[in-house]
């Protein structure tokens, strides 16, 4: 399908994932036309797959989000398909958008990549300095090596290839799995049910580790605006503040006033916490977006919740 639409084709792979989602329903306020890729179109492990299914766009740019993506369990149980999958399509998704001239393309790193023994904030030069946390160490290198793929194009092929680094993500049409989710919608599933079943709500772990997560909406803001006004080559991280690093209990508590959910919790700490701080640097996005205001945390998890209540059991889980 060749598309006629008089504003420049923006193709999404990863479309029908958290961020994707976000990127639909904000769509409306940019004069772009998105096409979102999901792996029916294309198994983008596959380079025939990608090439074809790319060709049937005329697009100017890429937002590259597909990625096999999993919780702290999940990557640590997977590592050999966490590292194949993510170098795979990764290699495939810039080979295509080198062939067919794409303009410029945002790929999506994580700061649970960064080296595990490193000096505290995070930023972003910090990203090869060190092995990965063992826990997810498969995810990590493949996603490691997007930034250096996307340098080589840029520096063989002076292409605009560039990668954002958001923390953890969060917000309406995440994986709620209680296996395979990342750690606020597994505790949404999970408190939902103990509210349901009137059960005790247990949690992994001690609550102690801290971490700053952005809501997928900011994030889906920030993807457009890389695309559209960063131009610099090097990777920029996207999260708020220091200040805005809070701890999972802290998270916990917030998901309880959500549901207003008034039984027992309890902590399972024969599950590892994973590392317990992971305080990443902000300054470079202020610097570039001293006027970008980020969604209160707690307005972000109000809404999820209520996006979680509307849509269970209908949503991925
Ligand atoms: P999701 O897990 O919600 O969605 C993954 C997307 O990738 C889906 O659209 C999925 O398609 C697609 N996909 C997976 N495998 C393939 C494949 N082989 N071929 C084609 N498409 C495929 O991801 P998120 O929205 O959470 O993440 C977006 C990006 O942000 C990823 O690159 C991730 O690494 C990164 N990130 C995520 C964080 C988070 O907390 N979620 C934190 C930091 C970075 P389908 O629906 O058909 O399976």
């Amino acid at each position: 399908m060749n598309c006629h639409s008089i504003y420049p084709t923006v193709l999404v792979t990863g479309g029908s994932g958290l961020v994707g989602q976000a990127l639909q329903s904000l769509q409306k306020n940019y004069y772009f036309h998105f096409v979102y890729l999901n792996s029916q179109d294309a198994d983008l492990r596959s380079y025939e797959e990608t090439l074809t299914c790319f060709q049937k766009y005329n697009a100017e740019f890429v937002i590259h989000l597909a990625a096999k993506v999993g919780g702290l369990y999940q990557n640590r149980k997977n590592q050999v398909e966490m590292l194949d999958d993510n170098l795979l399509i990764n290699q495939n998704v810039l080979k295509v958008c080198h062939y067919l001239g794409i303009r410029k393309v945002v790929c999506c790193l994580s700061t649970c990549i960064f080296p595990d023994s490193i000096e505290y904030p995070i930023n972003e030069s910090k990203l090869h300095l060190g092995p990965p946390h063992h826990s997810n160490f498969g995810y990590s290198y493949a996603k490691r090596m997007l930034e250096v793929q996307c340098r080589a194009y840029q520096e063989n092929f002076g292409r605009d290839y560039i990668c954002v680094i958001p923390t953890n993500i969060y917000g309406e049409n995440d994986n709620f799995s209680l296996e395979k989710g990342h750690v606020i919608p597994s505790l949404i599933h999970r408190c939902y049910l103990s509210q349901k079943k009137k059960i005790p709500w247990v949690i992994k772990g001690t609550g102690k580790a801290r971490r700053q997560f952005i809501y997928a909406r900011d994030l889906a803001r920030l993807l457009i605006w890389s695309l559209e006004g960063y131009r610099d080559r090097e990777p920029i991280i996207m999260c708020g503040g220091q200040d805005t690093e809070i701890s999972i209990r802290e998270v916990v508590d917030k998901i309880r006033e959500s549901f207003k959910f008034e039984g027992e919790i309890k902590w399972d700490a024969s599950f590892p916490d994973g590392q317990i701080l992971k305080t990443v640097d902000n300054s470079k996005l202020v610097e570039h977006m001293p006027q970008f205001k980020f969604t209160p945390f707690s307005e972000g998890i109000e809404k999820t919740v209520q996006w979680f209540r509307d849509n269970y059991p209908k949503c991925r889980l």
